[in-house]
């Protein structure tokens, strides 16, 4: 029988985080998704949601007797800060019992270990990244790999998609990685992951094209839960003097052309402005799911099971 396919938004705010009396309802923590399929966990960005996700996770393990390793699976789309920031604060990162697979992009010609070296060092901070305790695997990605997870045995597997044909048992968890190119400077990773019939696709940090992001649409398609960037509103993306055009993030409108091309079933809206209320994302949620009925925007705290 198939384990429980469950999505968990820990933080949806783009650029930079926004605590606020006018942000309580929607949060302020910059990105971060939790699926959890089975007792497998998988991280996606490590925006400071990462951090209360963290002390979940460490007390979780510690609750159930810590026995064992914890091992965690965390992929980058990419390492802007909004995506990092949290890393250094993520509890798990220190406890000797964990072993993180880290997994994403070759960076401005660096390999993923020296990008993240670099992102935990004095003078910026005290510890450094690889006196953390834990155990880390760090793995940097092509679009032609596939990661394949058993639920059973959760340690990941890396594939090339064009010339290994392992065969995909039905207790097998599917990550597939699409390069996007309309995010400066190096473009993003989109991640479809797959268990038992059923998908999610995440899509931060991408821009719209003219009759939508037909590559997205492709690898989305079909999807149960495709989830977009839509930091902008068309107001914020084309007003002079200073158009948004060109910052590799989405308007709504472009975010519900790729799911309604893509036949996904439903939309959930993230990477919000920090600008934006949550009067302003309530009010945007009525406008907009006239155009698609099953979109909401993701809210901090939220899950979702597939
Ligand atoms: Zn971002
Ligand atoms: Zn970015």
């Amino acid at each position: 029988m198939a384990e429980e396919f469950k999505v968990t938004f820990w933080g949806v705010r783009g650029s930079y985080a926004s605590p606020r009396k006018d942000t309580l309802q929607f949060g302020g923590n910059t990105t971060c998704l939790e699926v959890l399929i089975g007792s497998t966990t998988i991280i996606i960005d490590a925006g400071t949601g990462i951090i209360n996700l963290g002390q979940k996770l460490v007390s979780d393990y510690f609750n159930h007797g810590g026995k064992g390793s914890l091992e965690l699976t965390l992929l980058f789309t990419h390492l802007h800060h909004d995506h990092t920031q949290g890393l250094p604060f993520f509890a798990p990162l220190y406890l000797g019992q964990t072993v993180l697979h880290l997994f994403g992009p070759r960076n401005f010609g660096n390999e993923l270990n020296i990008t993240l070296e670099r992102s935990m060092i004095p003078p910026n901070f005290p510890i450094d990244f690889y006196h953390a305790n834990s155990i880390k695997e760090i793995t940097t990605i092509k679009e032609n790999n596939i990661i394949l997870i058993d639920t059973k045995v959760p340690i990941p597997r890396l594939l090339n998609r064009y010339h290994d044909k392992s065969e995909i048992k039905p207790s097998t968890i599917v990550i597939r990685i699409m390069n996007d190119h309309s995010h400066p400077a190096n473009g993003v990773f989109v991640y479809r992951i797959e268990y038992a019939g059923k998908s999610i696709v995440f899509a931060t940090d991408v821009e719209g094209y003219i009759c939508g992001d037909a590559k997205l649409i492709q690898f989305a398609k079909g999807t149960d839960l495709l989830i977009h960037d839509s930091q902008y509103s068309t107001q914020q993306y084309t007003a002079l003097p200073t158009p948004k055009q060109g910052f590799g993030h989405s308007t709504p409108e472009m975010a519900i052309e790729v799911a309604k091309k893509a036949e996904a079933k439903t939309l959930a809206l993230t990477h919000h402005d920090p600008l934006s209320s949550d009067s302003t994302l309530k009010k945007n949620q009525t406008k907009y799911k006239k155009q698609f009925s099953s979109l909401f925007y993701a809210q901090e705290g939220l899950s979702v099971t597939i």
